[in-house]
């Protein structure tokens, strides 16, 4: 029988009153975005937050800091769109250097990736996740609201050649949207060894939009594929995807991220760090702690730690999403980081 402690531990690993330990923190650069999804922001976009509001580079390594002495081991960057925080490159360089082992990656939309991609692994970014929902130029540009397939796909070229793999791809599937794609985008992972990862839509959008009746399950879209290119060997590692490999032994992988129909919530080992330095220990937070207040009035490392131990381990056990009482929470997606 697992034995974990009854209160909130002043040493050791990052654990909550559920006994998960966690390791994983995700970290928003910017709130601003260059795309306008349509299951993400409003076509007018959101109000950016001022640029005082946002942590500098060094208030973010600060903090990072701190995470990788509680025991973080991977950290994403994301935003927003991270690649519109200036000078990205030099941020990912500090870093690095606070997390000489850390598991870096970057989710991107990957509009910039030409441009950034050489820089950003040079910096010190070890892998990066591009989202992608569509292979279809006009229907990429419905769902992003930007005309911009082409650009993605040379940015995905870019990371490539600069290393940035194994690429994972980023696919959010809504009913009656670009459901009918499932297998074409197997088979593009086919082609180009990628992992495509098929998010379900989640209540996270700012228009308010989403319906469970838009939600795909995750098992329909692994019938779906499988019918056409038999899957095998379900791995469920640490992270939130159910991996897939094709049972012809074809390169590239197919991942399902269940969040609606197959929550996750009891493995979850994940943190949010968000642009304006609001901490949440899950995605559906209703309550989060402000560390950028306190670490702008001369808080020490240790009351910041301690700050970080009591958010996690007053994480709640999973979302509600699926239970009558759900509320959607006040912030989306591209204000949290996804
Ligand atoms: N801008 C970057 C991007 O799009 O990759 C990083 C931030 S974005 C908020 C992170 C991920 O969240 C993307 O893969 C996006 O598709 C996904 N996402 C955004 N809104 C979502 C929603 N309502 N349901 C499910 N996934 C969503
Ligand atoms: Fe921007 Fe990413 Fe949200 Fe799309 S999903 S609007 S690219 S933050």
């Amino acid at each position: 029988m697992d034995v974990h402690p009854t209160t909130r531990p002043a040493e050791g690993p990052l654990i909550d009153t559920f006994g998960r330990v966690a390791d994983d923190l995700r970290i928003s650069v910017t709130d601003r975005c260059n795309f306008r999804c349509t299951y993400c922001m409003p076509a007018e976009g959101l109000a950016w937050l001022p640029r005082s509001e946002l942590l500098t580079f060094e208030e973010l390594t600060r903090l990072l800091g701190i995470f990788v002495g509680l025991g973080v081991r991977s950290l994403k960057v994301t935003g927003g769109e991270p690649t519109v925080r200036t000078d990205l490159p030099n941020l990912i360089r500090m870093f690095r250097r606070v997390g000489p082992d850390l598991d870096i990656s970057i989710t991107t939309n990957g509009l910039l990736l030409d441009r950034l991609a050489a820089r950003l692994a040079e910096a010190g970014v070890d892998r990066a996740t591009v989202s992608c929902d569509s292979l279809l130029r006009h229907r990429f540009a419905e769902m992003t609201r930007r005309d911009a397939l082409d650009r993605v796909l040379a940015g995905l070229a870019a990371a490539e050649a600069a290393g940035l793999t194994p690429i994972k791809i980023n696919t959010v599937v809504i009913a009656g949207t670009n459901d009918d794609e499932v297998v074409d985008f197997a088979r593009w992972a086919r082609a180009t060894g990628y992992e495509v990862r098929f998010i379900e839509y989640m209540p996270l959008d700012a228009d308010h939009a989403w319906e469970r009746s838009k939600v795909v399950p995750a098992a329909r879209i692994l019938e779906a594929i499988d019918r056409t290119y038999p899957l095998e060997g379900a791995n469920r590692g640490i992270e939130p995807a159910t991996t897939y490999r094709f049972a012809d032994g074809a390169p590239g992988a197919i991942g399902v991220i269940a969040s609606v129909t197959e929550p996750f919530c009891d493995t979850c080992n994940r943190l949010r760090l968000t642009a304006e330095g609001a901490f949440r220990s899950c995605l559906f937070a209703m309550d989060e702690t402000d560390l950028r207040s306190p670490l702008r009035a001369g808080a020490s490392d240790e009351d910041l730690a301690g700050l970080i131990r009591d958010g996690v381990w007053a994480k709640w056990s999973g979302h509600r999403i699926n239970h009558p009482d759900f509320v959607q929470p006040e912030r989306s997606m591209s204000m949290i980081g996804g």
